[in-house]
């Protein structure tokens, strides 16, 4: 009886505790400063993002440069350095400020080594030991994920989820991919694999498509641009009417047939819709996150878009059906709005993260 009767103010003791703490610490991570710079760098199959940003996350300076996928890692990190070197020059910015590093790139990677394992679009790549590599060339410490992570980390620190304590990000491109971020803490997994959004199950059934990674019913199979195109080829081929010619299709075509009233390129936008948030319905009772983020190059046109925003609220909708009517009362589903520069800003904003957690208490 007396430890129920002191245990309120066990709580309050603990949440003052708490707060304090919470408080000190948040002011001791955001000693936000004009001089400290962070470097992001987003590593895509095409091209390679660089940018300076600003303890605040201004971007002082970006450039980007291509990958050429086949040459080696060496060579391409020497053109780095090179374009890492002439964007502090032509802007005027000390090395001295430059106190972080960050790197995204495509997966599959072990964080905890450092090191990028075999991604199949960057073969020069493989079996790099990238993060120690990086730090001794440019000389300052790297934080390392992978390319899908830095992008969702740019919009939580600087994109739609700014100011919300949680998010989820589903990118819709060649593949699917995602990212998790929890209070500042990126999801990595215990073997790098964590938020491989692409690989949830969507379909059970023994018709379920396959999924380039060999199993059946994945939710990459249904939603990607590369998926979307199939269903939609499946369907031509069938005999539907549409405008749609099959050469050379892709998901834009889809989206401005949609927009002129074709109703096979209006139903596939629907049922990816639909397969898409059976994806987020899971992740949104294993999570319970503030928002849920759909980013990538295939949104349909976007907010900007009649046929992007009813793609929206057509996943909200369906999500609305599938969750507790309290997490779809406060869940946040919006597209993203870094676009393409969300890897590098979101790799920069690791790197401040990591540079302040790591320093020492009262050292700046
Ligand atoms: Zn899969």
């Amino acid at each position: 009886m007396a430890i129920h009767e002191s245990k309120p103010f066990e709580i309050l003791r603990f949440l003052v505790f708490h707060f304090i703490l919470i408080s000190s610490t948040t002011e001791f991570m955001s000693p936000a400063s004009d001089e400290t710079v962070f470097l992001g760098i987003d590593v895509g199959g095409t091209n390679i993002k660089l940018g300076l940003v600003s303890d605040y996350g201004q971007v002082l300076a970006a450039s980007s440069f291509a990958t050429q996928a086949q040459r080696s890692v060496v060579e391409t990190l020497i053109e780095l350095e090179q374009a890492y070197e002439r964007l502090l020059e032509e802007n005027k910015i000390s090395q001295e400020r430059v106190v972080a590093a960050g790197i995204g790139t495509p997966g599959p990677i072990d964080v905890s080594q450092g090191m990028i394992l075999q991604p199949t679009n960057l073969k020069g790549w493989w079996n790099f030991p990238i993060r120690d590599s990086l730090s001794e060339l440019l000389e300052v410490p790297v934080t390392f994920t992978n390319d899908a992570n830095a992008a969702a980390f740019g919009e939580y620190w600087l994109g739609s989820a700014k100011e919300l304590p949680s998010l989820v990000m589903f990118t819709l491109g060649t593949g699917v991919g995602g990212g998790i971020i929890v209070e500042d803490f990126c999801l990595e997994g215990t073997h790098s694999l964590a938020a491989e959004l692409g690989h949830i199950c969507v379909d059970w059934s023994n018709e379920a498509r396959l999924c380039p990674c060999g199993v059946r019913g994945h939710l990459e199979a249904y939603a990607s641009a590369t998926a979307v195109v199939a269903r939609t080829l499946e369907r031509i081929k069938s005999g539907e009417r549409t405008s749609l010619q099959p050469a050379g299709l892709n998901a834009k075509e889809i989206a401005v047939a949609a927009e002129s009233g074709d109703s096979l390129a209006q139903t596939i936008i629907t049922e990816t819709a639909q397969y898409l948030a059976r994806g987020i319905a899971i992740v949104a009772h294993t999570i319970d996150p503030a928002a849920v983020l759909i980013g990538g190059a295939m949104t349909f046109g976007g907010n900007e878009n009649q046929i992007g925003r009813g793609f929206l609220q057509t996943i909200k909708t369906q999500v609305a059906n599938s969750v507790f009517p309290e997490i779809a009362q406060a869940l946040t589903i919006n597209f993203a709005t870094l676009g393409s520069d969300a890897g590098f800003l979101g790799a920069a904003g690791l790197a401040r993260l990591h540079y302040y957690q790591f320093q020492p208490r009262g050292s700046t």
